[in-house]
């Protein structure tokens, strides 16, 4: 499996950093942002790793669908299933972490003011 040095969420991926972990699955892990945006703001990240969800959706498309697929599952056990997805993609889109991670945003009704 493709990992990059010290990449932060390589890191959680491996077990070496704690992270309150809520899914698993062998493509993927999903566990809640440190700095949390709304009341359910879990991230989810494949194992492998892949910079950005471009570089990932070109690469691996189905492991892509995995990653989508454990965000939707997350969705339907932290609340009822209504979410929003966010791949940050690239600095002046709000990307910090270069492992391409999805946002899984629900829990409440959220707004919608990116700029
Ligand atoms: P980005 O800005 O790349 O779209 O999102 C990175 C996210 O990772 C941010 O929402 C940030 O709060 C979260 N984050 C950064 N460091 C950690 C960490 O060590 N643990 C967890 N669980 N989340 C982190």
């Amino acid at each position: 499996m493709s990992t990059a040095e010290g990449c932060l969420f390589c890191r959680i991926v491996a077990g070496e950093l704690a992270a309150d972990i809520v899914a698993t699955t062998d493509a993927a892990i999903a566990f809640r942002d440190i700095n949390p945006q709304a009341p359910v703001h879990v991230l989810v990240v494949p194992r492998e790793h892949h910079v950005d969800v471009a570089q990932l959706a070109a690469s691996d498309p189905a492991l892509l669908a995995a990653v989508i697929g454990l965000a939707g599952q997350v969705a339907g056990s932290e609340g009822d299933g209504q979410f929003r997805l966010v791949f940050n993609t690239g600095p002046e889109a709000g990307q910090s972490v270069f492992h391409v991670h999805a946002h899984l945003l629900a829990g409440a009704r959220l707004g919608w003011t990116p700029a």
